[in-house]
């Protein structure tokens, strides 16, 4: 399960991440960062099981958490399976199956929005 910590002036100088992996001892990964001294946003990876706890301490900590149900949306009515967005994609998300239509592999998904600016046709929106 991906999670979005909005960070905010008040949280970014604290430890917040480290602080919920001590307390929660689930392996967090950080997907994604862009945080700057305005704030920001980090998309997390969490163990499935562990989600509930690691959301619960962030939140005690005062954090914002929003839980990302799919990082990605594609509209399979827009898209024309032209495959530009398989070329920008970082963490090989998206590929052509055998019927040369494309396929998503959420779980690798970090939000960085290239698909989205490239895609041609408007088929895809980033999840929040
Ligand atoms: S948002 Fe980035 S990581 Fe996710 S599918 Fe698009 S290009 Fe790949
Ligand atoms: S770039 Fe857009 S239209 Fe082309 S395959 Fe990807 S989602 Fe479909």
């Amino acid at each position: 399960m991906k999670i979005t910590l909005h960070a905010t002036p008040d949280i970014t100088p604290r430890p917040l991440i480290a602080e919920v992996i001590l307390e929660t001892g689930a392996l967090l990964n950080i997907d994604r960062a862009d945080v700057k001294p305005k704030g920001g946003e980090v998309v997390i990876d969490v163990p499935e099981d562990e989600c509930e706890r690691v959301v619960a301490a962030f939140k005690k900590r005062g954090a914002t958490i929003t839980c990302l149900k799919q990082p990605i949306i594609k509209d399979d009515d827009e898209c024309i399976n032209c495959g530009a967005c398989i070329s920008v994609c970082p963490t090989g998300v998206i590929s052509f199956m055998d019927d040369w239509s494309v396929q998503m592999d959420l779980d690798k998904c970090v939000q960085c929005g290239a698909c989205v600016t490239m895609c041609p046709h408007g088929a895809l929106t980033v999840g929040k």
